[in-house]
């Protein structure tokens, strides 16, 4: 009902040409979407991450329509050179490196001819492992199928009413999960695993992650770039310091090597800033040689953004794909809305806004 509401008001406010006056307004800002997997309706989870390839077309032509579609090399020389960006400036991130970026959203970006870029969790490219998250969403929905008493399995379960909609709880388990050693994830996921029956599920495909073969010929297409997303998805602010380089740096050289170019820029994992990561980490990203960094803040980047806390604008499979709602999130109305709320009831950051030191 929230969401039908929503609906209808998104499509108020683009009939009032509300979407086209603030992507007027910020034609200075850099929009970078992001985006996951890209998978055929009729095998699609009910997941944010997994995105309807007829939605995926629909928000190409309109960027297409709109925007000037950059690729991130673009962006490091920008950065490299300090130079501008065109206006109206968009780039086109995906994370995690899902196989569904090639075999789904690659033809589309071939067919549109936009570039993008790929985040790769290196460990796990060319295997046929699947990262925890989506592990935990297929033992989740099997353990759902086959009736499994959640609440009986675990310590961690043991919290009362958990909802029987895998679209409710998923999201619920995997927050509570990611803050969780990668050990006690796995344990967890494997007991959920044991009590249901072992069929193959056919979403499953969909958490399939790239072959080493599809990022060379996506590579060498030259319309899609490749950074580095650690080499297991781990949050970096949970890593001990001897652990950043097998996860910040190791990744950079391995896949510089693997695609025989220089490898520039980095994508953490859960991305919120100064909780995901933090100053120090940045600093690491420098001295490794990394030019920028994307996190998972939603805004768009002004001017004066910060190339290792670069804002993205997060595309999934709900409200956010949605037409009316697409429009009006990319042009950034919402911040702006945002921070027109937080001013009025923040009033004591707006007088400290004005103190005499910062003018
Ligand atoms: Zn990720």
């Amino acid at each position: 009902m929230k969401n039908l509401i929503k609906k209808y008001a998104a499509k108020a406010l683009c009939t009032l040409w509300i979407d086209s006056i603030f992507r007027s307004l910020n034609k200075k800002k850099l929009l970078v979407l992001t985006y996951h997997g890209v998978c055929l309706p009729e095998r699609c989870p009910p997941l944010f991450t997994q995105l309807p390839v007829h939605l995926f077309r629909e928000q190409l032509s309109f960027i297409k329509r709109h925007y000037q579609v950059i690729s991130v090399d673009d962006l490091v020389v920008s950065l490299r050179e300090k130079k501008k960006l065109p206006e109206r400036s968009v780039l086109l991130t995906f994370d995690d490196g899902f196989m569904n970026n090639y075999k789904v959203a690659f033809p589309l970006l071939k067919e549109f001819n936009l570039p993008a870029v790929i985040y790769l969790t290196t460990d796990y490219i060319g295997t046929d492992q699947h990262l925890w998250f989506d592990e935990l969403f297929l033992s989740l929905k099997a353990a759902l199928e086959n009736h499994v008493d959640l609440e009986s399995i675990e310590d961690l379960f043991s919290f009362s009413n958990l909802p029987n909609d895998l679209a409710e709880l998923y999201p619920l388990l995997s927050n509570k999960l990611k803050r969780k050693t990668l050990k006690e994830r796995l344990h967890l996921i494997s007991k959920l695993k044991s009590k249901s029956s072992s069929t193959e599920d056919p979403m499953q495909e969909n958490f399939n992650l790239l072959t080493w073969e599809q990022v060379k010929e996506m590579h060498a297409s030259k319309l899609i770039h490749f950074g580095v997303h650690t080499a297991t998805h781990r949050i970096i602010s949970e890593l001990d310091k001897e652990e950043w380089h097998e996860e910040i740096a190791a990744p950079k050289e391995r896949l510089s090597e693997m695609l025989n170019c220089e490898v520039a820029t980095f994508c953490y994992p859960n991305g919120i800033p100064d909780l995901d990561f933090n100053e120090s980490h940045e600093q690491y990203l420098i001295e490794k040689g990394y030019i920028c960094s994307f996190s998972t803040a939603e805004s768009l980047n002004d001017a004066n953004y910060k190339p290792f806390r670069i804002g993205r604008v997060s595309v999934g499979n709900d409200l956010t794909s949605e037409k009316n709602f697409f429009r009006l999130q990319t042009s950034g109305f919402f911040y702006a809305l945002k921070s027109v709320f937080s001013k009025i009831n923040n009033p004591k950051r707006k007088q400290r806004e004005i103190q005499p030191e910062e003018i």
